[in-house]
């Protein structure tokens, strides 16, 4: 039997098409959107989303508008080949790899922004990083009309941004979350751990392994917040980071600071989140926490 292999489309007009025939025969299509360089964690969001939809949808679109000017664009791993290899083993139905003028074409002038959750957190050392985002995740949304789309809690900021523009919008998409995967040695999958060397990777490793002490310092031991994150930070610079971006404890659903209100129930589920520099490369990580007041 011959292997079926995923099928590949470069322009809007196309994957509309497609997703057009798939929607008049009653199916279910749902997006993932990446930027390639395709690993355990894209590959487990695909997985997800097909428990979810008919046909599986897949963007690979390495997005300009969000990365910085002094940032990584350049370097940003490409690697289409073997990202359709990856793609073919997890049978993905269909993947959309645009050009650059296909997303925005000459003349393009406008911008989607979510105000207040992107604000801190990754926007204070990342200033548009966001802006970039909801930009050209609109644009993938609206060229694609998905039922589903499905987004990684490794980029928990990022989720949330995205679910809030979509309810926002009236989007006809159904935004979710996809659960965060680590390599075995616990560090946050990403593509850009390919930046690291060795020595980098140790230090690295130090992420999850604060987050965790930090977590079990104030779910079990009662240590002040505020002591907890001040002790994690500074054992991070300790291990060999250059900056700690931000290691900060937020309510979950709206990403707000933690606030004592003495009607809420206790405990207050949040987010523990990082981002921090080891060389030239910058890491981001969190996991749930309680916080009992
Ligand atoms: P990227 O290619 O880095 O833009 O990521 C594309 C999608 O994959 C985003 O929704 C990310 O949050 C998600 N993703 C990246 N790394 C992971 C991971 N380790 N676990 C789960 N999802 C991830």
């Amino acid at each position: 039997m011959a292997k079926s292999s995923v099928q590949i489309i470069r322009s809007k007009k196309e994957l509309r098409a497609q997703v057009t025939e798939w929607h008049m025969k009653g199916l279910k299509v749902g997006m993932v959107p990446t930027m390639g360089a395709l690993h355990h964690g894209h590959l487990s969001l695909i997985k997800e989303i097909q428990k979810h939809v008919d046909k599986v949808v897949v963007s690979i679109f390495v997005n300009p508008k969000q990365f910085g000017p002094n940032e990584d664009f350049d370097k940003y791993p490409r690697s289409e080949t073997t990202d359709i290899k990856k793609l073919n083993k997890v049978k993905t139905d269909l993947l959309y790899a645009p050009e650059v003028g296909e997303i925005y074409p000459d003349g393009f002038l406008t911008v989607v922004a979510v105000a207040k959750l992107t604000e801190g957190l990754c926007a204070a050392k990342r200033p548009g990083h966001f802006d970039g985002v909801t930009t050209v995740v609109t644009k993938l949304l609206l060229q694609c009309l998905p039922d589903v789309a499905l987004f990684g809690e490794k980029d928990f900021q990022q989720y949330t941004v995205l679910k809030q523009m979509a309810k926002d919008l009236d989007m006809p998409t159904e935004v979710m979350c996809g659960k965060l995967i680590r390599d075995e040695d616990g560090l946050a999958t990403s593509s850009r751990n390919v930046y690291l060397s060795p020595e980098e990777r140790k230090i690295a490793l130090e992420i999850p392994k604060t987050l965790k002490q930090i977590i079990s310092e104030i779910e079990e031991d009662n240590l002040p917040v505020e002591e907890a994150l001040e002790k994690g930070s500074k054992h991070l610079l300790d291990s060999g980071f250059k900056e700690v971006q931000y290691l900060e404890i937020r309510q979950s659903e709206d990403l707000e600071p933690l606030t004592r209100t003495f009607a809420e129930t206790s405990p207050i589920l949040a987010r523990i989140l990082v981002a921090a520099v080891v060389g030239k490369t910058r890491l981001i990580d969190n996991m749930p926490i309680k916080i009992f007041f």
